[in-house]
């Protein structure tokens, strides 16, 4: 049995994070803040993390959550 990995709190307003799952030609994964109150610029982080794989979103957005996601 796989561990599953721990996601960050979100860095800009302190909510637990979720991740979501959608179809958009393919499997869609993404990890976005649970606060329905969320500024925009949470959302930078939902963007951020984003792929196609759920353990790789998980990743990016924890990433995000300590640096800030600056690099290209
Ligand atoms: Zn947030």
């Amino acid at each position: 049995m796989m561990q599953r990995k721990r996601l960050k709190p979100c860095k800009t307003c302190g909510t637990k994070p979720v991740l979501e799952h959608w179809a958009s030609g393919g499997p869609m994964y993404a990890v976005r803040c649970n606060n329905p109150d969320r500024p925009d610029s949470c959302d930078e982080a939902f963007y951020f993390s984003k792929c196609r794989n759920p353990d790789e979103a998980i990743r990016k957005w924890n990433e995000y959550q300590e640096n800030g996601g600056t690099q290209s």
